[in-house]
């Protein structure tokens, strides 16, 4: 039977219910779970280890790092990693943990639930489950896997607040399908170099969501001096307002002859950024854009805050941050 290390970080698979809304008790969580959900001791050897306990929102990169230093460290131990993880952020978590776990060659798998594992109709058993099995299995990535479907952590993204399908991952195939079988999509590789970690980040970076009648004033007041990047939401194809008073262009110029990278992801889901193809998104790249092609806000943003810790020079960074590092690119 294989070893599996379950991770608990908190959200609200761990939280119960609390009136009409739900909260995080650590007292009533114990490290009981296999005894709650006897199941899983059928599925694999699990050993439980609490982490943290937060809701998600409150996740940032410190708990990444600590994250990614105790897979590091028990590596060796455990044939799979399961992290109970909020929702909220969980795709933040993943894309994160996917630049800074090198050579992984063991399931790395997130889960998490809409429901409490405390109340009858939660999502969490059926969650913990399919996650524990796919922690038994070759996949050798960070993934999330959530209502049947198994989504590679930096492709994926929270769709749904309320629905027990909260995930997707819109420009790549699920890993795998949960079903009465489970069928796979994912191949393996043969990883010879030692696995080892590279967790840093830097969050001297801002995100940008571009609307109509965004004010260019409030952002030419910004004080840009401190930030090393500025990731653009931008309409479509990578558009921003380029004529008249609300043109944006003037803001990203600044951006760019300061030193800031502007990175342009898409405020639309599926597809992928191209700044060639209308004339606002040429003079984006006129301006000195760079694209993040087909890569979610999250898978974005973490590899910019990844790449920024890992390098000085802007070029350096701009060049990578268009490179397919970890599976979040289509190139
Ligand atoms: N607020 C919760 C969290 O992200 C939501 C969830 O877990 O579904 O921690």
């Amino acid at each position: 039977m294989k070893n599996i290390l379950l991770i608990q970080t908190g959200g609200t698979i761990a939280m119960s219910a609390q009136g009409d809304g739900v909260e995080l008790n650590p007292d009533a969580w114990s490290d009981t779970l296999v005894e709650r959900v006897p199941q899983l001791g059928d599925l694999a050897q699990i050993q439980t280890m609490p982490l943290f306990f937060e809701d998600s929102s409150d996740l940032n990169h410190t708990h990444w790092i600590k994250l990614a230093e105790c897979i590091f460290e028990h590596y060796d131990e455990f044939d799979g990693f399961v992290v109970l993880h909020g929702t909220d952020t969980m795709a933040y978590t993943t894309s994160a943990l996917s630049y800074a776990l090198q050579n992984l060659s063991k399931p790395v798998i997130f889960t998490g639930s809409q429901v409490p594992l405390s109340s009858i109709r939660s999502d969490a058993r059926r969650n913990l489950i399919n996650s524990i099995e796919m922690a038994t299995s070759n996949l050798q990535e960070v993934a999330i896997c959530f209502n049947d479907h198994v989504y590679r952590g930096n492709r994926a993204t929270k769709l749904s607040i309320g629905d027990f399908d909260a995930f997707g991952s819109p420009n790549l195939d699920p890993l795998a399908t949960i079903g009465l079988e489970i069928k796979s999509r994912y191949l393996t590789r043969l990883i010879t170099d030692p696995f080892s970690i590279k967790a840093d980040y830097s969050n001297e970076l801002l995100v940008l969501t571009v609307f109509p009648s965004l004010s260019i004033n409030h952002l030419m007041n910004l004080d840009v001096s401190k930030l090393r990047a500025i990731i653009v939401r931008s309409f479509g194809s990578g558009n921003i307002p380029t004529k008249g008073e609300y043109s944006l262009l003037k803001f990203l110029q600044r951006c760019t002859d300061e030193g800031v990278i502007v990175a342009v992801v898409s405020q639309a889901d599926f597809d992928a950024v191209n700044l060639g193809k209308y004339s606002a998104g040429r003079a984006v790249a006129n301006a000195g854009a760079i694209s993040a092609g087909d890569m979610t806000l999250e898978a974005a943003l973490t590899k910019m805050m990844w790449l920024m810790a890992q390098y000085e020079d802007k070029a350096i960074i701009e060049a990578e941050f268009q490179k397919n590092l970890a599976g979040e690119l289509t190139v």
